[in-house]
């Protein structure tokens, strides 16, 4: 019998909460609370006749800690699964220390001011989590998340050392608009418009934005064009990873998708700086995420499959070896089960598995902790389970 606190009531944490309902041995009671309390209360209303969790919703700005510890002592939370903006994630780690409450996140932290992706303000929190006995879990979602798992899962069972990992993340999903974001597009934006960046023996290498190309051709979906990315996993995973000598994280974008965002780069349209607009400061790229679709309304236009994972090439026993693990999910299965496009799935199964994980003791070990450095084994069977099957292939087509 466990009681999460769910934060945030966007695209993933709709998966979220259909998913703990789903498990309602292990979850039998939430509270869905963000900012708007309306939509915490559209899920609750849809769900309530069909799960035995008990449901209930709350407003909460979690930027505001005091708010998020009054709303913590009253519903006595065993965890909470933040499901809200990389922006608060801070705020709801020093709620959680207060309230002793284990904590769950599927994005780093990022200050609202800087696109800067890194783990340092929440790796700082570890000692203070260790003392109040209390777990957290950074990173819980697809990339980062479960692409942590299959790493720790490739060197547990696989490998002596594995010194060359590429993350590949393709969407081969069509949602018939020239131009939309899958999740957040703030934070998408900020996230595609950055350098790109990869460890090379131990150090950061950085690119232009899109500088770096490749073609690869994905099983279930066929040939993309990927491009390497900054990504915040390739941080934790090179340190927790024994023998890495180059990691690197592809994402495919289609060329509509590239021309309508180099446009918008261009007009200014993707910048974080405020301006003056008729006497108020507004910044651009919140502007802009006023105007394009909301990505949770993109579920039912949504066709095609996601296909993500990891290509690894190390040693065992001696011997050179390759082995590519990955996730085949498709986005109209995804809208049927839960209403969500696959993107929002593929990040909130793996937030309510990583928070299972911890209430049945399974990853329960206090201090912050990025997912490889858990077991992977009971979340792997998990996945299995709850709707992200993975498929193993020993004979990789490799990245050049
Ligand atoms: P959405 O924009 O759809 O939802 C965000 C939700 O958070 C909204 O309900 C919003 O409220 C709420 N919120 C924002 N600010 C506050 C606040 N101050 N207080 C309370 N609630 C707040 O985003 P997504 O669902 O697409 O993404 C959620 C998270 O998942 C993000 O951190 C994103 O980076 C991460 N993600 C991780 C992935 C992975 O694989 N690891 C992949 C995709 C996303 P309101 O409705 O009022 O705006």
């Amino acid at each position: 019998m466990s009681r999460a606190l769910i934060i945030g009531a966007g695209g993933v944490a709709g998966v979220v909460i259909h998913k703990c309902c789903q498990n309602s041995e292990v979850f039998t009671d939430i509270c869905i609370a963000s900012r708007t309390k309306s939509k915490c209360d559209k899920f609750r209303d849809e769900l309530q006749d069909k799960t035995k969790t008990n449901i209930t919703t709350a407003q909460v700005n979690a930027d505001n800690v005091p708010e998020l510890v009054a709303l913590m002592k009253e519903y006595k939370p065993d965890i909470c699964i933040n499901v809200a903006l990389p922006y608060q994630d801070l705020h709801i780690m020093d709620a959680c220390l207060e309230c002793k409450v284990d904590y769950l996140d599927t994005a780093n932290y990022e200050p609202e001011d800087t696109a800067k992706f890194e783990y340092s303000w929440q790796w700082a929190y570890r000692e203070r989590f260790e003392k109040a006995g209390l777990t957290a879990v950074l990173g819980s979602g697809f990339d980062p998340g479960v692409t942590g798992v299959f790493c720790a899962y490739a060197q547990k069972h696989y490998f002596d050392e594995i010194n060359y990992i590429d993350i590949l993340d393709c969407n081969g999903g069509d949602h018939g608009y020239p131009f939309a974001t899958n999740f957040n597009p703030e934070i998408n934006i900020r996230e595609v418009s950055a350098k790109g960046s990869y460890i090379q023996d131990g150090k950061w290498v950085e690119t232009e934005p899109m500088e770096i190309k490749r073609v690869y051709n994905f099983d279930q979906v066929g040939e993309k064009d990927m491009y390497l990315l900054h990504h915040e996993e390739l941080e934790s995973l090179a340190l927790n990873i024994k023998g890495i000598k180059r990691i690197r994280f592809f994402m495919t974008f289609g060329q509509s998708y590239l021309t309508h965002l180099k446009c918008l780069e261009n007009v200014g349209m993707t910048s974080i700086e405020p301006i003056m607009y008729e006497g108020r400061e507004i910044v651009p790229l919140q502007f802009l995420k006023a105007v394009l679709p909301d990505p949770a309304s993109l579920g039912p236009r949504t066709v095609g499959k996601t296909n993500i994972g990891c290509i690894f090439k190390g040693k065992k026993d001696g011997k050179d070896k390759t082995y590519y693990v990955y996730n085949v999910c498709d986005h109209q299965e995804c809208y049927k089960e839960v209403g969500s496009q696959a993107i929002s799935y593929t990040t909130g199964v793996p937030a309510m598995i990583g928070a299972m994980m911890v209430l049945t003791g399974k990853w329960k070990r206090p201090g912050v902790y990025n997912v490889e450095e858990f077991d992977p084994d009971p979340f792997m069977e998990a996945l299995n389970k709850w709707g992200l099957p993975w498929t193993e292939n020993f004979d990789p087509v490799l990245v050049d």
